[in-house]
């Protein structure tokens, strides 16, 4: 369910495609349905609801993924009704992070998101707790069994207990492994290097351009969220300044607040950079509302009031029309491709612009 247009319920609903090839499913088929807003019991309309069924007959598909985050109820409503799993937009990004992450703080901060959205949507008796997890392996491992439970407590208090136990862990490990992130950014703002983040939609580019701008071997992939675990790289200044690029998680449309509460650690890196290097995609459809996505995550971690250097990736791409169209609208904007090349001089030296100047040092000589 989106608030706009139709149009904008496309153009989430080819990204929520895009997603769930990246998880490894094959889209068969999209449904739209116009509605001020989501029926309480089963999101779609009832009538649609069978429309759906329909479609999952007819299809022979196995699973329905919803583009909204749906109540436990509306989840347990609609795979009553089409027999087949239902999956949320908010579980289908959890479980391509799960498969994305690298680090361990990078993989503790996704299970503490899994974990989180699963407690409430815990179901009763016969549910298993891997089958709810969607099978990532990272449910904790709870599983229950004889001897486990305590007296006259239901298999679901207990998969409760354990689930709000190991969130807890899990939140003082990411404190922990916070700790020594900081500590190696105090060092970093003793020596007073600058420090550049590089953010944007998820895809844009950010990871090409990390590579092209420092030679750092980062993995690229084309898939949604190939950047999870933030890289940093030095980079040294035409004039032999030295400073830091980080790469950021790939943000994304409706990015579920799980996510954002989970990676916020991460994602308030971004708050402690000296500029932003925000990466947008010159072929998306619609390059505007990445840009709006981008900013109201970087407001939720304070980032927003910081200086921001706006690029536009992919000008190999991307039709010309658009760039035009682009250039109008941010002519601060610099143009690259992180593929041939082209522009990345510009930016290196915008980049270097607005690097903060060192303090000068001014020491009497005596001769
Ligand atoms: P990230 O998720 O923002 O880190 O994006 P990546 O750097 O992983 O790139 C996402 C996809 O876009 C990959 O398939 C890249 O090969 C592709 N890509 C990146 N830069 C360019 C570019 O300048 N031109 C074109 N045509 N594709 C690019």
């Amino acid at each position: 369910w989106t608030e706009g247009t139709i149009a904008d319920a496309e153009n989430s609903l080819t990204e929520l495609a895009a997603l769930a090839e990246t998880a490894g499913s094959q889209v068969l088929e999209g449904l739209i349905q116009r509605r001020t807003r989501p029926d309480p019991a089963t999101y779609i309309g009832r009538g649609k609801v069978d429309d759906l069924g329909a479609v999952v007959l007819s299809t022979g598909a196995d699973t329905v993924i919803c583009d909204g985050e749906l109540s436990p109820s509306q989840l347990r409503n609609l795979e009553q009704r089409t027999k087949v799993k239902v999956v949320d937009r908010t579980a289908l990004i959890l479980d391509i992070f799960a498969q994305h992450a690298k680090s361990k703080e990078g993989k503790a901060q996704v299970e503490l998101a899994q974990l989180q959205y699963l407690l409430p949507r815990l179901r009763g008796w016969g549910e298993t707790l891997s089958r709810q997890t969607g099978g990532s392996g990272r449910g904790g491992g709870a599983g229950g069994g004889v001897g486990v439970r305590g007296p006259g407590e239901t298999k679901l208090e207990t998969d409760r207990r354990r689930i709000r136990h190991r969130i807890s862990r899990l939140r003082r490990e990411i404190k922990n492994m916070r700790t020594v992130r900081v500590t190696k950014r105090a060092r970093r703002t003793r020596n007073s290097i600058p420090a550049v983040a590089i953010a944007g939609y998820t895809n844009a580019g950010k990871s090409s351009l990390l590579n092209r701008l420092t030679d750092a071997g980062v993995l690229v992939e084309n898939a949604l969220f190939a950047t999870l675990d933030p890289t940093t790289r030095k980079a040294t200044a035409s004039d032999g300044r030295v400073y830091t690029l980080s790469d950021t998680v790939g943000f994304v449309r409706h990015l579920p607040h799980q996510i954002v509460e989970a990676f916020r650690s991460t994602l308030e890196e971004v708050a402690e950079a000296d500029l932003v290097v925000h990466v947008v995609d010159g072929t998306h459809p619609d390059p505007e509302e990445q840009v709006r996505a981008v900013h109201e995550v970087l407001a939720e971690v304070s980032a927003d009031r910081l200086p921001e250097l706006l690029v536009v990736n992919k000008i190999d791409a991307a039709d010309e029309d658009t760039l035009l169209r682009l250039k109008r609208l941010w002519p601060d904007a610099i143009f690259v491709s992180a593929y041939s090349g082209r522009g990345i001089e510009d930016l290196r030296s915008a980049i270097e612009d607005r690097l903060p100047q060192p303090a000068v040092e001014v020491r009497a000589v005596v001769p």
